[in-house]
């Protein structure tokens, strides 16, 4: 159900407009006329338009009052009074109340992770709390832990940004030196200690990033967190919460887990059960899918702003490609002082095949493979858009011009058709 191209729209101090772009090539257009807005926790300029493409799904929320137009064809299109921003907003206000009590006594701010099922607004709510804080003139660190729809990078990654300006309206945080480690799985089942060994180091390096920057300390971190909240999926979630020593465990819409939490934490965790907003839409496998995919385009091709990414060919004898993982073998059958589990962590070599078609991969800053790969973050990704076996050649897209790094490259799960 399609509704009439113009629309105008007077919002209520504390209400908000929600809309969504779903037909495919379709463009909507935002433009505030009148009073002041927000999307997300990014001011609104009056008389800026804003375009949004299918699959975006949107909030303007005015605490205020406003009048704002919409042009173009929205699947949906509603204001809603009943928000639960004057709560997150007082999550924020005692957020900062830990950063000021910081920057005082010259400790650390808090570190807040954002945890809940899927579609329950947990990236929405990060960004929202980045935003305020980075309004109010903090630099915040936003990590993100969802490898399954990688908003640092792309899908299959962890990683860490610091925000120095709200995000834009358009593309999201600024991806300016962002830290990202390779997982390679669209879920932390694929490979718990994987997943866990990466998330420790992440939170080791911005605990000794956070040494050096004073500003970024008493700013504290929030954290995304993936939607998968039960039985090896809540042991992730502790791990997390122990590795970055959190102060502070946001959850959204889920009573179990919040009680879980309540018990299972250290006490001078403070666990806040927060409840969801009515807009969250909730979205198929087939739309994370797509959203995935989307991702990954924009890595390459930008999306406001074009990249123009390069393509060329590399011999196979130039490539050194590894996965992280061997078969695991019962202990009994491990080296003496192995255990099993080790083995998810090794690399294992990966020669060219057919089978590398479509698939990303990780360009590491290791040196070479003795270098503590995992330990080390990634320069990017490539996409292997064709494999010659009879030349012996890949065919790369690839962010920068040839020659590709002479170093570690880390196969990814993650597949990517490239038909730009
Ligand atoms: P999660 O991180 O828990 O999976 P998201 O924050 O990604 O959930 O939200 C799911 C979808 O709902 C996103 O497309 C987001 O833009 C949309 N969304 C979030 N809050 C609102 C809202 N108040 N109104 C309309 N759409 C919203």
């Amino acid at each position: 159900m399609t509704e009439v191209q113009l629309q105008e729209f007077k919002l209520e101090p504390d209400s908000e407009l929600r809309f969504e772009v779903e037909s495919k090539n379709e463009k909507v257009v935002l433009e505030v006329k009148s009073g002041y807005a927000e999307l997300f926790g990014t001011e609104l300029v009056k008389g800026k338009p804003y375009e949004f493409h299918t699959g975006a799904k949107v909030a303007v929320f005015t605490w205020h009052g406003c009048t704002v137009e919409l042009r173009g064809r929205t699947e949906v299109s509603y204001i809603a009074k009943e928000t639960p921003m004057v709560v997150y907003l007082n999550v924020h206000a005692a957020l900062e109340q830990q950063r000021v009590a910081a920057e005082q006594e010259n400790t650390r701010g808090p570190v807040t992770m954002v945890v809940g099922p899927g579609d329950v607004g947990k990236s929405t709510l990060t960004r929202i709390l980045l935003n305020y804080a980075v309004r109010m003139g903090r630099r915040p660190i936003f990590v993100d832990l969802d490898v399954g729809q990688g908003h640092i990078s792309v899908p299959g990654t962890i990683g860490a940004l610091l925000v120095e300006r709200p995000a834009s309206i358009e593309e999201g945080f600024s991806q300016q030196a962002p830290l990202v480690y390779h997982f390679g799985h669209k879920s932390p089942g694929d490979n718990l200690e994987l997943y866990n060994t990466i998330v420790s180091r992440l939170a080791e390096v911005i605990a000794e990033r956070c040494e050096n920057n004073k500003k970024a300390s008493t700013s504290g971190v929030i954290i995304n967190t993936c939607g998968w909240v039960k039985g090896a999926g809540y042991k992730v979630l502790t791990h997390a919460a122990q590795a970055f020593e959190v102060d502070v465990i946001l959850v959204l819409d889920n009573e179990r887990l919040y009680n879980e939490l309540k018990r299972d934490m250290p006490k001078f965790v403070k666990v806040v059960y927060l409840p969801k907003s009515g807009g969250v839409v909730e979205r198929s496998s087939a739309q994370r899918a797509e959203a995935r995919d989307a991702r990954i385009r924009e890595y390459f091709y930008g999306k406001r702003t074009p990249y123009y990414p390069h393509s060329f060919d590399v011999k196979f004898s130039d490539l050194k490609i590894y996965k992280v993982g061997a078969p695991s073998l019962p202990d009994s059958c491990m080296p003496l002082g192995m255990r099993a589990e080790d083995a998810l962590t090794k690399l294992v070599s990966v020669w060219p095949a057919p089978a590398l078609a479509h698939r990303l991969l990780a360009v590491s800053f290791a040196a070479g493979p003795d270098d503590h790969v995992l330990h080390c973050n990634l320069a990017g990704f490539v996409c292997v858009t064709a494999v010659d076996p009879e030349r012996q050649t890949l065919t790369i897209l690839s962010p920068q011009p040839r020659p590709l790094p002479a170093t570690v490259l880390l196969l990814s799960e993650l597949q990517y058709m490239d038909n730009h």
